[in-house]
């Protein structure tokens, strides 16, 4: 049977999106593995001390010109969305980190001039903590291109099992990377004007890539209700309301997680992994 495939987003960094996916992965164990696509910051790792089995260098193809072969014709700086690469003088230049891979260059080329060179983007590592299967992505320091980083990622998803994925934050390229093909989004938000205004970009993202998804309020008790009257209007489930509590926080500052402390917070993510199920079946 195919499991279920859960990407957990939000608008913005700092709302507790790698909280809530570890914590709800472990409870799950052997059945169910944790993605970190959190390339630029992987932080998942360290709430779980993982030991890891297998790492292997993730590279992108970029374009490289044998100027022996090259006649200047400009046709592969014409055809290049992206200025990657540019004809000056007697002279064909490339720039690597602008490049986005499409090959069109390599294509256009009537001289067979350019021939494809991986340039390295990150690194992927994939072990087991207390049984659970976890992966993750991180960046190359410097690095713009992390959607194809997440893509590779992706790659590693064991379809008979549940997957859990920390999502990156935000609403552009790598978060759609991450959230698209999956079955449902949960959305981790807080109940402030900030975190209003950046749940509603992601719903709005989620809604495009027209995947299910509910509704996690972190330090619920902090805010306002406008959460609450975003989530009823458009007919998105809270799911889960985590409380501004001094013994969590504790917890998270120590590195450790919710569901292993406090065992009510383990039945509570196990209930919370059956409403989405009972969604997604649903939907
Ligand atoms: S298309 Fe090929 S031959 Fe023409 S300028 Fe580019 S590398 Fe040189
Ligand atoms: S592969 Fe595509 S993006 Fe990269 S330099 Fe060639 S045309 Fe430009």
């Amino acid at each position: 049977m195919k499991g279920m495939i859960i990407s957990v987003a939000s608008g913005k960094g700092g709302t507790g999106k790698t909280t809530i996916a570890t914590n709800l992965a472990v409870p799950l164990s052997e059945k169910a593995q944790l993605l970190d696509c959190d390339v630029e910051q992987p932080n998942a790792h360290l709430f779980l001390n993982p030991t890891f089995t297998h790492s292997v260098k993730v590279t992108v193809p970029v374009p490289h010109v044998d100027e022996k072969k090259c006649n200047l014709c400009g046709k592969c700086a014409e055809i290049c969305q992206f200025k990657a690469i540019v004809v000056i003088g007697k002279s064909v230049l490339t720039f690597p980190d602008m490049c986005h891979s499409c090959g069109g260059c390599v294509e256009v080329c009537p001289e067979k001039a350019i021939t494809e060179r991986g340039r390295e983007v990150g690194l992927i590592e994939r072990g087991y903590a207390d049984g659970l299967d976890f992966v993750h992505g991180r960046l190359r320091v410097g690095e713009a291109m992390s959607p194809p980083l997440i893509k590779k990622l992706r790659t590693y998803q064991d379809t008979s099992k549940a997957t859990i994925i920390d999502a990156p934050p935000g609403t552009s390229c790598p978060v759609i990377a991450a959230m698209k093909g999956t079955d449902f989004v949960l959305l981790v938000t807080e109940p402030t004007p900030f975190g209003l205004y950046d749940l509603k970009l992601a719903a709005g993202a989620v809604r495009i890539l027209g995947i299910p998804c509910g509704i996690i309020i972190n330090r619920s008790d902090l805010g306002d209700n406008r959460v609450k009257e975003f989530a009823d209007e458009e007919g998105i489930p809270v799911l889960l309301e985590i409380p501004f509590d001094r013994r969590i926080a504790e917890i998270y500052s120590r590195g450790e997680l919710i569901v292993e402390v406090m065992p009510e917070w383990k039945e509570r993510f196990l209930g919370l992994y059956e409403s989405i199920t009972r969604i997604a079946n649903r939907d």
